[in-house]
């Protein structure tokens, strides 16, 4: 399992969890990419951060970055909530359900262990963890 750092024409950045490079690659051309922020499929892979060998960087994130990033993952919570049907504890088995064909093609999210998520990543079905509920943890 692969994380790229994804951004769409609108410079949102947000992350995208793939089996493999060959998954982007399909999953990319099929338009299948969304942007959480603003829905665009028009998503590529964002340039790689340029890392510096030697220099001493604090990994706390400046203030500014922490109110981004939390901005970011409330709305891709609220982009889930409002676009996916939630499936509850029943997630692994709907989603097997999706990927053989057995229900209505749709998005879902709902509660899954690692294990699980682990088990559907191997069986090529794609799965990427929802952030946590920054507001009602609060
Ligand atoms: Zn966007």
């Amino acid at each position: 399992m692969i994380v790229y750092n994804l951004r769409c024409s609108s410079s949102h950045d947000f992350e995208g969890w793939f089996r493999n490079s060959e998954a982007f690659d399909t999953q990319a051309n099929e338009g299948k990419l969304v942007c959480p922020v603003c829905g665009t499929t028009d998503v590529a892979k964002a340039p790689m951060a340029p890392s510096v060998a030697g220099t001493k960087r604090t990994a706390t994130p400046a203030p500014q970055q922490l109110r981004q990033m939390r901005q970011f993952m409330t709305g891709l919570r609220k982009y889930v909530q409002e676009n996916a049907d939630y499936v509850g504890p029943n997630f692994p088995e709907e989603a097997r359900k999706i990927h053989y064909g057995e229900t209505e093609e749709r998005q879902i999210y709902g509660e899954a262990s690692l294990k699980d998520a682990k088990e559907l990543l191997e069986e090529g079905i794609d799965v990427a963890p929802l952030p946590p509920d920054l507001d009602e943890a609060n």
